[in-house]
């Protein structure tokens, strides 16, 4: 999830790179950089300081030409090709006269950059956006003009994208395309804009516009047109914009935490991306031999955190898919218990950040001890991607608020794909369920949207309850980590006391504590173990409970049992937590709310715990 901006027509296009760059750093900071266009010249700088990449930048754009007023500016988070100057946008063509900036997936980046190296091409970073500069040169060489050149190239193409391309031999034009990957377009006197998000140039443009999947864009300084990928002329429809700055920068949601849960099932469209090619699932950077995974003895996960329970939701398919045994540990417990691993053994981290301390010691253990090391993380390049032998990237995006609502949906994603993926190598599961499977998974985006379109409903739901002092998830199977997070996200942004059990454990101990004006939130997504779950809530509910149940919504029966229902939409038990976290977040969200709580920022609490 980068950010990218573009500005023609105007002479202090510098500056209005610079500041939309930096109102677009919450898409990414690992690396940033420009490019800009004067008459004769194509001037670039790029800059890969982490944090501090915009304002290096900035220093180096003391030399920039100042009359230029066509450019194209880039902040990166990095998905493919590490963070670092040489993987930094604006990438160029051969000859350094066509400048391209990307945001999104070439999914088919690997065969474009082998066709193109055979003739020739010369390739400068490891990213998978570089190809798309040197496809269009070819186009361009062939007598087809940018415009031209851009749609041929993206008839090419398969993944996500945002671009804009300059081209010093078409001045004072930005060609500018969208497929899945977000892009408007701005329009003010004698100058035409693009961006990411509203708030690049929020107090630039006086229209703004939104340009669709698979549409091309022309912009110059009096405005722009617009065509399909067959050249067919489009239109944009206009976006009516009344935020002020602040707003704009959390996209008219009020706070980051909303934002991003209003982020998952793009996040989630990412992390599936180029991952499956002819039903078998691919994993690139999985750098571990078929042969070695496919004789994996035994599989431990290590976490902390909301990652905890995405490994044990893990544990559940990996052991019913592809049948291997599982252990899940909390990452600082692993550490100190002196534990069971060898050659035979895949030890898994999964950490946000993959700065976590606990989870970065505990893989060094495990990998002391001849274990496979793999990380799943969203940041790529960090301590625990370079160290693990392989790692498989979430692709979330950047997740500013301190409680992880994307990052968590994106991991169980990636580790239910990599137990799809030791199925299908052990042949526990037929080619035809497997198939199925990645068909429900690819379902999920649009059922997770139906979720959070259901978030009145949940509010409702809250009000009834929200001078409730205790509260108890229940669960079974992969509804036990589910009630695990829910009960999380009340403690991180709510203050409240919750617990999370297995709900067969209820009878063994705290059942003592159940009372009127005690609340039960139980999951009741799965079918299999829904009557046992029904006897576990009449028990409840005879000491007074009330009881609130998570629900599939053709499961009408749980009205019975349940004084209100969060309703998420029907899946197979295994993917369901991923609809329920959903609505656990949003309960979370909702009294926080009612109890007037910083959501973005819990005390106490920091994003990434790299302390032991
Ligand atoms: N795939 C491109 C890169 O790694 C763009 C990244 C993004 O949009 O997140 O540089």
């Amino acid at each position: 999830m980068c950010g990218i901006i573009g500005v023609v027509g105007s002479s202090d296009a510098l500056p209005i790179l610079l500041e939309g760059l930096e109102r677009l750093e919450y898409r990414g900071y690992d690396s940033a950089g420009v490019a800009l266009q004067d008459a004769a010249h194509l001037w670039r700088a790029r800059s890969a300081s982490g944090t501090e990449s915009v304002s290096a930048l900035i220093d180096l754009c003391e030399s920039a030409p100042r009359d230029a007023s066509a450019g194209i500016g880039h902040t990166r988070w990095a998905t493919h090709g590490a963070p670092g100057e040489h993987n930094a946008h604006p990438h160029t063509d051969c000859s350094g006269g066509l400048a391209l900036i990307h945001n999104g997936i070439i999914e088919n980046h690997a065969e474009l950059a082998e066709a193109l190296t055979a003739r020739g091409h010369v390739f400068t970073s490891v990213t998978d956006t570089e190809v798309l500069a040197h496809r269009i040169e070819e186009f361009r060489r062939e007598g087809l003009n940018l415009e031209e050149s851009v749609r041929a190239t993206l008839n090419e193409v398969r993944g996500a994208f945002a671009i804009a391309v300059l081209d010093i031999e078409e001045p004072n034009v930005i060609v500018a395309a969208r497929r899945v990957s977000p892009l408007i377009v701005g329009t003010a006197a004698h100058c035409t804009y693009l961006a990411s998000d509203v708030p690049a140039i929020l107090d630039r443009a006086e229209r703004f516009y939104v340009v669709d999947d698979d549409q091309v864009c022309v912009l110059t300084p009096q405005g722009f047109h617009v065509t399909d990928l067959t050249g067919a002329p489009s239109t944009l429809n206009e976006l009516v914009v009344n935020w002020d700055l602040e707003a704009a920068q959390k996209g008219g949601f009020d706070t980051f935490m909303e934002k991003e849960m209003h982020e998952q099932p793009g996040a989630i469209t990412a992390t599936l991306l180029d991952r499956v090619r002819d039903g078998d699932i691919i994993f690139d950077e999985l750098r571990i031999e078929d042969d070695r995974l496919r004789h994996v003895e035994k599989v431990t996960l290590v976490a902390c955190g909301s990652s905890y329970h995405t490994a044990m939701v893990a544990k559940y398919a990996i052991e019913r898919w592809a049948r291997v045994a599982v252990e899940v540990d909390i990452a600082s417990e692993f550490r100190y218990r002196d534990p069971i691993v060898d050659g035979t053994s895949l030890v898994i981290g999964v950490s946000q950040s993959g700065e976590t301390i606990d989870t970065i010691t505990a893989l060094r253990e495990a990998k002391s001890r001849g274990a496979m090391v793999v990380a799943i993380t969203n940041i790529v390049d960090s301590s625990m991607a370079r160290e693990a032998d392989a790692v498989l990237y979430t692709r979330a995006g950047l997740e500013i608020c301190v409680v992880a609502t994307k990052t968590v949906l994106a991991q169980i994603v990636a580790l239910e794909m990599l137990a799809l993926r030791l199925a299908q190598l052990r042949g526990t599961l037929s080619a035809a369920d497997i198939e199925s499977l990645l068909e429900r998974l690819h379902e999920i985006p649009a059922l997770v949207e139906h979720v959070l379109a259901s978030d009145a409903a949940v509010a409702r739901v809250v009000e009834e309850v929200k001078d409730t002092r205790d509260f108890f998830f229940l669960g079974r199977n992969v509804g036990y980590p589910t009630a695990l997070e829910g009960a999380l996200k009340l403690k991180e942004i709510t203050y409240v006391h919750a617990e999370g059990y297995p709900a067969g454990e209820l009878k063994h101990g705290p059942l003592a504590l159940i009372e009127p004006g005690v609340v039960v939130i139980a999951m009741i997504t799965n079918e299999e173990l829904k009557e046992k779950l029904f006897a576990n809530l009449a028990e409840v509910k005879s000491r007074g409970a009330t009881v609130i149940a998570v629900a599939h919504e053709n499961n009408q029966d749980v009205a019975a049992v349940a004084d209100y229902v969060l309703w998420v939409p029907v899946t197979v038990s295994l993917l369901s937590p991923l609809l329920d976290m959903v609505a656990l977040q949003q309960f979370a969200y909702h009294l926080a709310q009612a109890r007037g709580l910083n959501v973005d920022r819990p005390r106490n609490l920091a994003k990434t715990v790299t302390v032991e």
